[in-house]
């Protein structure tokens, strides 16, 4: 409960971090673009008044002659067009495109200003457009309005550097002269630069620590879930033998089974072998708590690995009164391989034991050695329940059990594969696992010769 509450308010507290990185580059992006556009409107506009105080000029005079010459042919000549309602619209649009094309092909500014610009250190790219708001024709006949047709849109946030207002012989005229940066994105992006670095490094910084908490909560989580299991488990193994011991008892200390001889022998069998599972159940979680202290202290001798897998596989038929049919297949011819006896021993026990344990029908488990380049295989297969796929990467971790129906009914402590892996890695091998539920399962151990 109290995980989850954490869970969810340290998501809460990465998407609140989040948005306000958004909302801040947001933020940055539009101020940066803001200073940039106004620091070049400052620059034009001191760059225009330069001119006019200097020459006494704003760059437009050659397009004002060429527009009033336009303007008077067009006055003189094409006016009565009008009169036809009709041709008006289109008429006032090839006008008004003509009128620009003359600003554009003469004006004089863009070339000052480009000069001025460069002189103050700013050699930046822009583009001039303009924007006739009011253009009229004047004639004998009156004044004639061109700009009742939609002057074109401006593309872009462009810098507006000076409205002109002008009247000539032949026409008034209102024209915007604006200036748009080409490349305004890359230049925003370069100013604040370091400010992007900043909240880039910071959100890869956080996500990458709340990653790694993430990630250590699950396992944390997936540990103490594995760790309650381990106990129930534990209780359960431990309260089995412990029971039967206590019932035995009972039944030595009854009077009339004092007389029975026979049954007096079979009950303390019963303690007696009760007692050594115990020891066992107690020795394996001892070992395995003592090997998470120290490291696996091997006491190697070169022994003949086909002999010594048929002896543990004898006395493990013996031990649990033939539960199984072991059929082996040894092909090293006698090699000699450096193990641990001992642990050896105890790997193929855990092995067999699970065999016989997970299968539900008559075991039938084949073991088998050969040689590989410079290893020795054993194999280790059985025709028991076998596993689906995604547990295989677990089994051989710390407590883990396969969490399914029949295998509930079935004691362990999710201890023994772990305690097998651990002892052959102490031998320099790997251990692999194949399996198929409903099938069967094969380990297959790889000890370096
Ligand atoms: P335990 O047998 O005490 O549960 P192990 O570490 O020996 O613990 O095995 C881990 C889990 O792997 C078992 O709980 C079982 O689900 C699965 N397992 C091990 N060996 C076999 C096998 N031969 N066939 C099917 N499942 C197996």
């Amino acid at each position: 409960m109290k995980r989850n509450l954490l869970i969810i308010t340290s998501l809460a507290a990465l998407l609140l971090f989040l948005a306000v990185q958004i909302y801040m580059t947001v933020s940055i992006w539009k101020q940066n673009e803001e200073i940039l556009m106004m620091r070049y409107k400052t620059l034009s506009r001191e760059g225009l008044s330069l001119l006019m105080s200097k020459k006494k000029a704003n760059g437009f005079e050659k397009a004002m002659d060429v527009t009033d010459k336009f303007a008077g042919m067009v006055a003189s000549e094409k006016l009565p067009l009008l009169k036809e309602a009709k041709d008006s619209a289109t008429f006032r649009k090839q006008v008004l495109a003509q009128t620009y094309s003359i600003l554009e092909k003469n004006e004089g500014l863009t070339a000052f200003l480009r000069s001025y610009f460069k002189k103050a250190g700013y050699d930046f790219d822009f583009k001039a457009e303009f924007f006739i708001g009011y253009f009229s024709l004047i004639s004998y006949d009156g004044y004639l309005d061109i700009t009742k047709v939609t002057p074109p849109k401006i593309p872009g946030p462009m810098v507006l550097v000076n409205t002109f207002s002008e009247e000539h012989n032949n026409f008034v005229i209102e024209y915007s002269y604006l200036i748009n940066l080409t490349h305004k994105n890359n230049m925003v992006f370069r100013e604040a630069f370091l400010s992007f670095l900043l909240i880039a490094g910071s959100i890869m910084i956080v996500m990458t620590v709340f990653w790694i908490t993430w990630r250590n909560l699950m396992e944390e989580k997936r540990l103490s879930g594995l760790k309650t299991d381990f106990i129930n488990n534990m209780t359960h193994e431990l309260k089995t033998p412990l029971s039967t011991i206590t019932v035995a008892g009972r039944t030595l200390e009854k009077e009339q089974i004092l007389n029975d001889p026979p049954k007096v022998l079979e009950t303390a069998k019963l303690i007696g072998k009760q007692s050594v599972h115990l020891n066992q159940l107690i020795n394996t979680i001892l070992e395995v708590s003592l090997l998470e202290r120290t490291e696996f202290e091997l006491t190697r001798q070169p022994v003949c690995v086909d002999e010594l897998t048929h002896q543990v596989a004898s006395s493990f038929l013996t031990s649990c009164d033939g539960c199984a049919v072991i059929e082996e297949d040894y092909k090293t011819d006698g090699i000699k391989a450096s193990l641990d006896i001992l642990y050896y021993t105890t790997v193929i026990n855990n092995l067999l034991t699970n065999a016989v344990k997970y299968c539900i029908n008559d075991p039938v488990i084949k073991i088998s050695t050969a040689t590989e380049s410079s290893s020795i295989v054993i194999t280790v297969a059985d025709n028991g329940i076998g596993m689906a796929r995604e547990h295989l990467d677990h089994i051989f971790e710390k407590f883990y059990r396969v969490p399914h129906g029949n295998i509930h009914k079935t004691k362990g402590l999710g201890l023994g594969l772990y305690y097998v892996n651990r002892i052959i890695r102490a031998h320099g091998g790997d251990i692999s696992v194949t399996s198929r539920p409903g099938k069967g399962t094969t380990f297959i151990i790889r000890i370096p010769l």
